[in-house]
């Protein structure tokens, strides 16, 4: 018998026009599409021809009626200690007050402004004021520093930066005013305008004719009413960067129509949310996680948000406190949370009491997603919790899960290690990674890659470059015009994909993506670096961490150990500077040369088994076996 979600994913697959037509009617059009789908040129999609709404007013302004005194957004800080809940009314308000203030520093319809914000409700307005009038929006992790911010700039050129005087994290505030000065000095790209808001943390030194303070800028528009903008399905709605195998970092760009149908049918048959309820992400909006489910998922779906910015180990009183999270899901009656399975590694070395503290009998589900999910750490907080833990694997270019447990259509066993199976819309396939062929007997190891036509809410392309988007995604698998995941993994012969890592050099510490090449063009930037090669190495608490070795070009580094501190000490802060405290590198470790090819291709799949202490596999390309041998020792030196 063909179970409910067996048929809704057929029909998603064998007629999508018809399929994605009946999600449209989940979100309000202003003019209702006359295509649903232009697959003309292929490996493009343009979804919801013809078709004009805003994410905006599908996130706010069409709650009002209905809604419009219940909680949207939920502001907390266990950094600042501050706590605050918006209407919808409320929210409304904010962000026309928000796009009232874009709008007069000259942001209009299509221009970027790029958002370089910490965890607050602010951050979230300028998001929607953007989506309300046409803005492209690109919203960089707080956590980076000037190096990645100024390579942002440069690609998103913003006509305006939103920005604030710092974020905070574990108690130390971040300053970010001088990171973004010089990111704006090292772009050749300069925004015409800087919106700040200044929280009281760091004090800030405005440029004059630049600069703008928000908290004075928002008392003029205080009773602002901006319209939203009827935008076209395809119009851009925003970019976001990520990382890949060059140090050049990608801006994924989505369309305003596909995004928000595959949201709000990703809110109904993947995380069953329901309007009035409240749903909890702890990610952040610097990642796509934040832009569709901290953001705009949630609030298409008409539920309350919570935006949570501090660890998960401090109280609002800013003092130790493992059971933060579950006291708000208590107190908001959460429904539905999402996280990530590092959080989880953090919490699980807290008292397992504090879990037991709460009422939790609201929450229906936990979603973690962005890296694999161990079985230990599923078993821990599945026990714990006693409600389903679903592991969602997606990645920034799909925009919402590609593979998970469809929740809100039936209920089907997990299975521990998998993080379940195709979504509706998505064509998986696993094929051999030389021949192209497709892998069609369960388990057989292959790429996953998706068969196109790409379902609404994927990315669009490489903004402003079509054929990096082409060649990047859509060439690399021989013979065959698919989208590449670059993860390996299987297939069982039920159905459930088990995801086995990254075929290229990106690697993933606590969720978050990182390039190697981005790592190792911030190294070797130092004047006494003569080559460097940087490899994910598995880790019990972040899933993996960035390993660097170095070939130092003069001194005793490789030898002497007060020499090798001092190296190791001036290369962490570099890459910290650069691109931020998150692609730091646990270790660097100091060798006479690297091990490569004969060709002089490095070999980091060699120099990454070394460090998990597993056979580097066939060795019969290297070059000079005691390059390996030294690294074998520089790891064995501790
Ligand atoms: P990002 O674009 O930062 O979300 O990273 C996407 C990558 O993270 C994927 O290509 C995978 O390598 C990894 N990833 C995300 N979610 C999962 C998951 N549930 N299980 C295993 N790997 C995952």
């Amino acid at each position: 018998m063909t179970s409910p979600y067996d048929a809704l994913y057929r029909q998603s697959v064998e007629q999508p026009e018809a399929f994605w037509a009946e999600q449209a009617r989940l979100i309000d059009w202003h003019q209702a599409p006359t295509q649903i789908l232009d697959a003309s040129r292929p490996p493009f999609c343009r979804w919801f021809v013809g078709g004009q709404t805003n994410l905006c007013h599908n996130a706010v302004d069409r709650h009002l009626a209905e809604r419009g005194e219940q909680p949207a957004l939920i502001a907390i800080s266990t950094e600042t200690g501050s706590e605050r809940s918006y209407t919808f009314r409320e929210l409304h308000a904010e962000v026309q007050r928000t796009a009232a203030m874009l709008l007069e520093l000259g942001v209009r319809r299509g221009d970027r402004v790029l958002i370089y914000m910490p965890m607050i409700a602010e951050a979230a307005f300028a998001m929607l004021a953007c989506a309300r009038i046409g803005a492209i929006h690109c919203v960089v992790f707080g956590g980076f520093a000037s190096g990645s911010l100024a390579s942002r700039i440069e690609d998103a050129e913003p006509k305006v930066v939103v920005s604030a005087d710092a974020g905070s994290r574990g108690g130390k505030v971040v300053p970010y005013k001088p990171l973004l000065d010089e990111a704006i000095r090292l772009s050749a790209h300069k925004p015409a305008a800087v919106l700040l808001y200044d929280r009281g943390l760091a004090a800030m030194e405005l440029m004059a004719g630049r600069d703008h303070l928000a908290g004075a800028e928002g008392q003029k528009h205080a009773q602002a009413r901006v319209p939203c903008t009827w935008l076209d399905a395809t119009d851009i709605s925003y970019t976001i960067y990520t990382s890949g195998t060059t140090g050049r970092p990608k801006g994924v760009q989505r369309d305003v129509g596909g995004y928000a149908v595959a949201l709000a049918a990703s809110m109904q048959h993947i995380f069953d949310g329901r309007a009035g309820e409240t749903y909890f992400s702890t990610s952040d909006i610097g990642w796509v996680v934040g832009h569709s489910y901290i953001v705009y998922g949630p609030l298409i779906a008409g539920m309350a948000t919570i935006m949570y910015e501090g660890l998960p180990t401090q109280g609002l009183d800013r003092q130790p406190d493992g059971g933060i999270w579950w006291r708000l899901v208590e107190k908001y009656k959460v429904t539905v949370m999402f996280s990530a399975p590092t959080a989880v590694r953090v919490l699980k070395k807290q008292d397992p009491a504090l879990l037991r503290k709460y009422d939790l009998s609201s929450l229906r589900a936990l979603f973690l997603a962005g890296e694999p999910l161990d079985e230990p750490t599923a078993r821990w907080i599945s026990e714990g919790l006693g409600v389903p833990i679903i592991d969602n694997y997606w990645q920034t270019e799909s925009g919402w899960p590609i593979i998970t447990l469809p929740v809100g259509v039936e209920r089907r066993p997990a299975k521990f290690g998998s993080p379940g199976i195709a979504m509706y819309g998505y064509k998986v396939k696993i094929v051999h990674e030389s021949t192209g062929e497709e892998l069609t007997a369960p388990n057989e190891k292959g790429v996953v890659v998706i068969e196109g036509p790409t379902p609404p809410g994927f990315m669009q392309t490489v903004w402003r470059d079509d054929q990096r988007f082409v060649d990047t995604y859509w060439k690399s698998i021989p013979g065959q015009l698919v989208y590449s995941t670059f993860d390996w993994g299987i297939r069982d012969e039920d159905g459930y994909y088990y995801i086995l890592g990254r075929t290229d050099d990106v690697i993933n510490v606590a969720g978050h993506r990182l390039g190697t090449r981005e790592i190792e063009e911030a190294i070797s930037g130092h004047a006494n670096v003569a080559e460097v090669a940087v490899v994910g190495v598995a880790d019990a608490l972040k899933g993996q961490v960035a390993m660097a070795f170095v070939v130092p070009r003069t001194g005793n580094a490789a030898t002497d150990n007060a020499d090798a501190m001092k190296l190791e000490g001036e290369i962490m802060k570099r890459v910290a500077d650069d691109l931020g405290a998150l692609a730091r590198p646990a270790r660097v470790r100091f060798v006479p040369g690297l091990p490569k090819t004969r060709s002089g291709k490095l070999l980091r799949r060699a120099i990454q088994a070394v460090c998990e202490q597993r056979d580097p596999g066939d060795l019969t390309t290297l070059d000079d076996p005691a390059t390996l041998q030294a690294v074998r020792a520089a790891v064995a030196a501790g």
